[in-house]
């Protein structure tokens, strides 16, 4: 292994996430922080830690050459950059490369080519994957545009070649709607990604969202199994799992080898995620992006395959063949995952920043909290709101809901706002627990039963 240290360009649970697999692997870090990260978990755990600039992630986290200065003044050999941030920046893996250091992710050219997620659907079509049925290409023009739509039907998503992170996407419930948001999109893609460029897509309706984790080491590439994760808010997951029960056995076994398919067709090297729509009522599903990096959720499917994908991505990095034969990956009981976010769920979600005057960590079996906190941490504004994920695995869903249940109810964040009583609520009703939600299920059932079991408990309280 070539890698004897690397820098972690990312912050939060993430980076502790990465040092824990470093150090397992007897690997030197490096922390980057920005002025208002001083003080958080990954910096104290680190074996040295930089300061690359200002709070705001333009001038720090997002700043390449300031990161690539980082890399070179502390001589690592490598670079992990996280999810987020330049994680999916073919411009940074490049930067890395020419700085003669190693990215730990795919090469330049297959981040550039899936992350346009235009070019993506060609290659999934090339892979004989099928895809949402929409454009071929971008879009360029309203007139193009109206004769698409008027082949797909209503409703459409019009969406950012280069969108992410649930934005840059809308949806046209008819032709007024479409024309009155088709040059918004085009102007707001723009400003936010850098790249006007639209698609359509078909609005699959009660879709799962059912996504395939890949390992390739550019030679070859394997699945460890799929991850649903419909639960979602303004597109965003917020609760995820593996296995999807859902599927039957042929669609899984189909859908995995498309995911691999699409990972041979580009040499895919590292960890990346094949995302799908899954359409129950016809059994079929349909491809929607490639996410080419390390995910938040990853953690249900290292708990249900016993695969350390953090430390496997470092490895493959490091000039080493896969470690694992598909033959040899295997599924053994269910993971839940719940995202702990720094916000209020009785307040619309409001994001509520503050200090961890006491934290409780439940233990036991099972049970994993990847975490950015400690007692008397305070969490800055400036960023992303995610706390820390609890991950609860089981010998099968039931299990697996019932330790999940205790575990939240055994977890303890004081100071600030969380998102716990709505995994509490959730791990709780009656459709979650028979797996009868879909992509579109979470934001009515925040407005109706959510609403209601809060206004129950104040009423208590
Ligand atoms: P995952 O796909 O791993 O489930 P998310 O979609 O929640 O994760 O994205 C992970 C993180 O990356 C979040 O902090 C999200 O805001 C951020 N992110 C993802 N894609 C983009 C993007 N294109 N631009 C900005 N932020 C992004
Ligand atoms: P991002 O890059 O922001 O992650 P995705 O293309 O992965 O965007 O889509 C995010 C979410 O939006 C999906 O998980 C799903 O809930 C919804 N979505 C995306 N495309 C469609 C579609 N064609 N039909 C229905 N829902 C969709
Ligand atoms: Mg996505």
């Amino acid at each position: 292994m070539t890698i004897r240290s690397l820098l972690i360009a990312n912050r939060g649970e993430i980076a502790v996430r990465i040092i824990r697999a470093a150090q397992a692997l007897g690997i030197r870090t490096v922390q980057v922080h920005s002025m208002a990260d001083a003080d958080m978990l990954a910096v104290k755990m680190a074996d040295e830690a930089i300061d690359i600039g200002p709070p705001s992630a333009a001038k720090s986290y997002l700043n390449i050459e300031k990161v690539i200065a980082a890399a070179k003044a502390s001589g690592v050999d490598a670079v992990h950059p996280g999810y987020g941030f330049l994680s999916e920046n073919a411009a940074f893996a490049q930067a890395v490369e020419d700085a003669g250091l190693i990215f730990i992710g795919p090469k330049p050219e297959a981040i550039s080519l899936l992350g346009d997620k235009v070019e993506a659907r060609k290659v999934a079509k090339r892979a004989g994957v099928p895809t949402v049925p929409g454009s071929d290409g971008r879009v360029d023009s309203i007139e193009l545009a109206r004769d698409i739509v008027e082949a797909i039907g209503f409703p459409v998503m019009i969406k950012a070649a280069a969108g992410g992170g649930g934005r840059g996407i809308r949806i046209a419930e008819t032709m007024a709607d479409f024309e009155r948001h088709f040059p918004q999109a085009s102007a707001e893609a723009l400003a936010a990604f850098g790249d006007g460029g639209l698609y359509i897509e078909k609005v699959i309706t009660r879709a799962r969202h059912v996504e395939v984790q890949v390992l390739g080491d550019g030679e070859d590439a394997v699945h460890c199994f799929e991850r649903e994760c419909s639960l979602q808010r303004r597109r965003q997951k917020v609760w995820e799992e593996a296995p999807s029960l859902r599927l039957p056995a042929d669609v899984r076994e189909k859908l995995c080898a498309s995911a691999v398919a699409l990972a041979r067709e580009v040499g895919y090297r590292g960890a990346g995620t094949v995302e799908y729509l899954y359409d129950e009522t016809s059994g079929e599903f349909y491809f929607i992006e490639v996410n080419t990096r390390i995910q938040v959720e990853h953690p249900v499917t290292e708990m249900i395959t016993g695969i350390d994908l953090v430390q496997e991505m470092i490895r493959i990095a490091g000039g080493e063949r896969l470690s694992v034969r598909q033959a040899d990956i295997r599924v053994a009981g269910h993971a839940i995952e719940c995202r702990i976010n720094a916000e209020d769920p009785a307040r619309g979600f409001m994001p509520g920043p503050g200090t961890v005057t006491r934290l409780v960590v439940p233990d036991g079996e099972g049970i994993r909290f990847d975490t950015m906190l400690y007692e008397g941490y305070t969490v800055p504004p400036f960023y992303d709101s995610l706390l820390g994920k609890l991950i609860v695995w089981a010998e099968d869903r039931d299990a697996c809901l019932k330790r999940l249940e205790g575990a939240l109810q055994g977890l303890v964040i004081e100071g600030l706002p969380t998102t716990i009583p709505l995994h509490l609520a959730l791990v709780r009703d009656p459709s979650v627990a028979s797996t009868d939600f879909h992509t579109r299920f979470l934001e009515p059932w925040l407005e109706t039963e959510f609403a209601s079991s809060l206004a129950r408990s104040q009423e208590v309280a």
